[in-house]
């Protein structure tokens, strides 16, 4: 289990409480940097402190994603003061508040949990840097550490697949569970770092609210359960949007608030579509990772593939047959009525069936006059509304669908070129798109009363 952490600096070990920043895996169970950190604090007889650094604005996102962020982590910060350990949340960022907080509380070691994305990296290497005490980064969200699953950049699934089978039986085990920890703060240090603590930014109970899903580990354990008992058995017809087949997890798997180990060790099994949930699990989704940690530019059209960077550069000059500005796009006004459905879901409920965020994008390069411009008004929107945004998933799936990563080429077309075409014929073959366009027409109808 060590081999899920490695040191960020080379800094002196000192006798002091452990000091646990979380920031992209923020639930209390299934947790290896928590568990790491406190068998850590156990076998040293200190106490555990677990933070969170709260931002005031985050890559574009909606208050609804904050909000869902934040009600999972009143849950969470309750699920750990049940074990006897306080979270606390300060508010800036990680790199200007731990150093200063870390002195306060005489700490002798950070653990922090491990994210591929440049912003979270550069919080850790500043962190590293300024700290005078280990930072330890451990991977609490992939269930084979990124950097151990491949050291470098992989071609696609197909290169990726024998790797995580190699390696699964080694990682796919849970955590020990969380001890209710017997080693506490001195009052007066405790008094000193509850001044730092914004807790009054945590909403006091779960949001219940009818918005859809709802935050938390405790609902995000329940739709795993819905998902096994009642969808799993369709999981093969996930590509129809109107069936609704998918497990609909992403948004807590992207919060941290649930375990993807956890659904890996809850849905594993004999049957063929046990089997393709865990490809999309565990093979795509720690693609997306490796994706993003192996390759610097994984949100620019640098980091597409060099046949794709090719065929794109051919064919700059095509003729569109529509081009729509952003705030078109944002608006959902373009003369594709799929399109437009899928967009107005997404702006209402922060989601989108997976068939069609492919189909969303790919058209996003379609109508916008080059490839630099769909990436980045792609990237604004999906980090914008989805509430999974600001993922791996979403660099590594728009890069997918603009510039080919992960995948092959195809037949040449205009604008494509070579890279994968979708088109509305083609989705019209694939599933009743008039009843999707309905579906969404409905829900908007509902929520107006
Ligand atoms: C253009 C585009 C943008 C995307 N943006 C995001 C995003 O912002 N955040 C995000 O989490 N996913 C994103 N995806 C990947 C994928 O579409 C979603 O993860 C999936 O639709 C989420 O629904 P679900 O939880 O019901 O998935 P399920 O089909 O039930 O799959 C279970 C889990 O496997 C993972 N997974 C499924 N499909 C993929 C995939 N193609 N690539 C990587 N992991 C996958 C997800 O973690 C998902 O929750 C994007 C894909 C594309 C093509």
């Amino acid at each position: 289990m060590f081999e899920r952490q490695r040191p960020l600096n080379d800094r002196e070990r000192q006798p002091g409480p452990v000091v646990c920043w979380i920031s992209r895996d923020l639930r209390a169970e299934d947790h290896w940097g928590l568990a790491l950190a406190q068998q850590d604090a156990l076998e040293r007889t200190q106490p555990l402190l677990v933070v969170f650094c709260l931002q005031t604005a985050y890559l574009g996102a909606l208050p609804r994603a904050f909000s869902f962020m934040r009600t999972g982590l009143s849950e969470t910060k309750a699920s750990l003061a049940e074990k006897n350990l306080p979270l606390m949340i300060l508010e800036g960022p990680p790199q200007d508040m731990l150093p200063d907080f870390c002195r306060l509380a005489s700490a002798g070691v950070v653990y922090c949990d491990f994210s591929p994305l440049r912003l979270a990296r550069a919080w850790r290497s500043q962190l590293a840097e300024k700290l005078s005490i280990p930072l330890i980064e451990v991977d609490a969200h992939n269930v084979i550490p990124c950097w151990l699953a491949s050291d470098h950049q992989e071609y696609g699934a197909y290169t990726f697949r024998p790797k995580v089978s190699r390696l699964l039986d080694r990682f796919l085990i849970a955590p020990p569970a969380l001890l209710s920890h017997p080693f506490s703060l001195d009052s007066q240090t405790r008094l000193d770092l509850l001044r730092l603590d914004k807790r009054e930014k945590l909403p006091l109970a779960p949001d219940s609210s009818n918005a859809q899903p709802q935050p938390g580990s405790r609902a995000a354990k329940a739709a795993l359960q819905s998902f096994i008992r009642e969808r799993l058995a369709l999981f093969d017809r996930r590509n129809d949007p109107n069936e609704r087949a998918a497990s609909g997890l992403s948004p807590w798997l992207h919060f941290g608030q649930l375990a993807p180990l956890r659904a890996a060790l809850d849905v594993r099994g004999p049957s063929a579509q046990q089997a393709a949930f865990l490809e999309e699990l565990i093979v795509r989704r720690e693609l997306s990772d490796n994706f993003c940690y192996y390759n610097p530019a994984y949100d620019q059209f640098a980091g597409f593939p060099s046949w794709a960077q090719a065929t794109l550069l051919r064919h700059r000059g095509d003729l569109r047959p529509h081009l729509y500005s952003l705030d078109q796009l944002e608006a959902a006004q373009t003369a594709d009525p799929l399109w437009n459905a899928a967009q107005r879901e997404l702006s209402a409920s922060g989601q989108m069936p997976g068939y069609l965020r492919m189909y969303w994008c790919k058209k996003i390069l379609e109508w916008t006059p080059d490839p630099e411009t769909a990436q980045a008004d792609a990237i604004f929107l999906n980090d914008r509304y989805f509430l999974d945004g600001r993922d791996p998933n979403g660099y590594a799936g728009i890069a997918w669908s603009i510039g080919g990563v992960h995948d092959r080429a195809w037949g040449e077309r205009p604008v494509f070129g070579k890279v994968r075409q979708m088109t509305l014929a083609g989705c019209r073959r694939k599933f009743d798109v008039d009843r999707y366009i309905q579906s969404v027409d409905a829900a908007e109808r509902n929520e107006h009363g």
